[in-house]
């Protein structure tokens, strides 16, 4: 399951990032949402996102993968042009910006009349363009790896959440991105499935691979993140090591919000 694009050997990635973002900015009519966020993701680091509920988190990650248009502000991937969203953006640059990462859902959002193997490769194959018998032996090899071969010819409605989270993380995978989004990917779960999902993103880190992830859970945030960033309010108010931020933060609305999660 490890990161298969050849340049992503770990390496001094600081000044080499995946992702650097520079200035984002999004309003939703008067309500501006995000007011000039910058963040850099590294190569294998996972980046944890973390803040109230209405912060702008969600909407960072929707920015990133071109779900939403940012009013301003510099997007640029490892080995492409920034694109500049104080300008104006064509279909292709968004394109190849979508094209980057691949989003894990709070609620999966699986094609419901699809089959797991037919949502897992629809991205491949539609978009993509490539050969569906390759889209499909990949797809098979991952939900082995997930412990889901077995319902691959299965309909979303008849898996749990956990396991329709688990497919949700291989459709992601499946897009081969730069970068995996999540978006409080264990929320939507009875509290008894939240641990194989986790399980899965943990390996997945372990594997190397370069994440993005807005959550909740800060004990999984301590345990698996390189960096924590902490919004409030449209703005990143904290960031460091996840010992520190979520520990002995500097700030104190970092620090009311952490206490009444830990
Ligand atoms: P978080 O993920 O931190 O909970 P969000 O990014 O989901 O925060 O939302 C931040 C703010 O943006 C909220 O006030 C929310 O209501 C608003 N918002 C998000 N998406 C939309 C939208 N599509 N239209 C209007 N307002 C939105």
């Amino acid at each position: 399951m490890s990161p298969t694009d050849p340049a992503a050997a770990p390496s001094g990635a600081a000044d080499n990032p995946v992702l650097s973002v520079a200035e984002l900015r999004k309003s939703f009519g008067s309500n501006q949402v995000l007011k000039s966020i910058d963040l850099s993701v590294s190569q294998g680091q996972v980046l944890a996102l973390i803040g109230p509920s209405g912060s702008g988190k969600t909407t960072v990650l929707r920015c990133l993968n071109g779900l939403e248009i940012p009013d301003g502000g510099r997007v640029a991937f490892r080995g492409g042009p920034a694109v500049d969203f104080g300008q104006r953006v064509s279909r292709k640059q968004l394109a190849a910006l979508r094209d980057q990462s691949g989003m894990v859902f709070q609620h999966y959002n699986l094609f419901p009349h699809r089959t797991v193997l037919e949502n897992i490769i629809e991205g491949p194959v539609q978009v993509q363009k490539r050969p569906k018998a390759e889209a499909v032996r990949e797809a098979e090899d991952l939900l082995r790896r997930v412990g889901l071969h077995d319902k691959k010819d299965q309909y979303p409605h008849q898996l749990s959440g956990g396991q329709q989270q688990r497919v949700g993380i291989v459709r992601a995978l499946a897009l081969k991105p730069a970068l995996l989004l999540f978006d409080e990917p264990t929320s939507a779960l009875d509290p008894e499935l939240v641990g194989d999902v986790l399980h899965v993103i943990k390996e997945l880190a372990e594997d190397g691979w370069t994440m993005v992830m807005v959550t909740h859970e800060l004990a999984f945030a301590r345990e698996v993140a390189s960096e924590v960033v902490f919004m409030d309010g449209g703005v990143v108010v904290e960031r460091g090591h996840p010992d520190q931020v979520l520990r002995d933060p500097h700030e104190e609305r970092t620090r009311q919000f952490v206490h009444r999660l830990l």
